[in-house]
């Protein structure tokens, strides 16, 4: 019944190693499952994520621990490059994630919530939102070796929760859709616990499994607000020039709760 002929591709980016994990991995799993090409960029190695190990060191681990998940997903994975803590908004940031974004050129694109709990997430979502509009612009360039061709098109642009679904002030940024995670949550618990760096880190500090668990409450606590077990919740991007169909919704239509009428008008 499908009315697209060629599977769809979705790029999710945000800005750490387990960042889309935590986020949009139950969803992203719907959308293996229904043949998409899937894709997860990073803007960071991650190398701010340790209290043992430096910089480099811990870069070299986390980027192997996301290539690992990613693998367990079946998507493509890619680092932008950028530093932990210094994921800002600038020209030379917006060039290589534009590279980024031109190399698995996907039809939608998965972001961080503009408003979360801290600025990493914040900019990540911004230079994502700046790099959808610079895609397929072919006077952009994006000056880093070998660089691969500008987009098809403007790709549509959602956004997912934010941690814990809350603005800096601690309110609930209500979603436009949530998505049932139910029969996918086991996968997204395996994902997760690929990155085991954190994993360890979190269980020594607090001697639980806090990693994995605190991301299944969430995705209860998600749940609880539209009536499945589990949920991911999102909203799309109607700005000017955006894409405005629904296509993630009706792709996913069979796991999905409105939390408001789509349509604002
Ligand atoms: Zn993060």
């Amino acid at each position: 019944m499908s009315s697209k002929s060629n599977p769809q591709r979705l790029l999710a980016i945000m800005a750490h190693p387990d960042d889309v994990e935590m986020l949009a991995a139950g969803t992203l799993f719907h959308l293996k499952d229904l043949g998409w090409e899937l894709g997860i960029a990073t803007m960071t190695a991650g190398d701010c994520g340790s209290a043992t190990m430096g910089c480099e060191e811990i870069a070299r681990v986390r980027r192997a621990e996301a290539q690992s998940a990613a693998d367990y997903l079946g998507a493509w994975y890619a680092c932008a490059g950028l530093m932990d803590v210094e994921v800002i908004y600038s020209a030379e940031n917006l060039r290589r994630v534009v590279e980024v974004m031109r190399r698995f050129d996907p039809d939608v694109v998965i972001a961080h919530s503009p408003a979360d709990y801290m600025l990493d997430h914040e900019e990540a979502s911004r230079l994502v939102r700046g790099a959808t509009f610079a895609h397929a612009v072919p006077n952009y360039e994006t000056r880093q070796d070998s660089p691969a061709r500008p987009g098809r098109a403007i790709p549509a642009l959602y956004y997912a929760d934010a941690i814990e679904g809350k603005d800096p002030m601690g309110l609930r940024i209500q979603p436009q859709f949530y998505v049932d995670i139910s029969k996918t949550l086991a996968r997204k618990r395996e994902m997760l616990s690929r990155h085991v760096s954190q994993r360890e880190w979190l269980r020594s500090h607090h001697g639980i499994d806090e990693y994995l668990e605190r991301m299944t409450a969430w995705s209860a606590a998600c749940g609880t607000e539209c009536g499945f077990s589990y949920a991911e919740g999102f909203r799309q991007h109607l700005g000017h020039a955006y894409p405005h169909g629904p296509i993630l919704q009706e792709a996913l239509r069979n796991f999905l709760r409105s939390s408001k009428p789509v349509a604002p008008q």
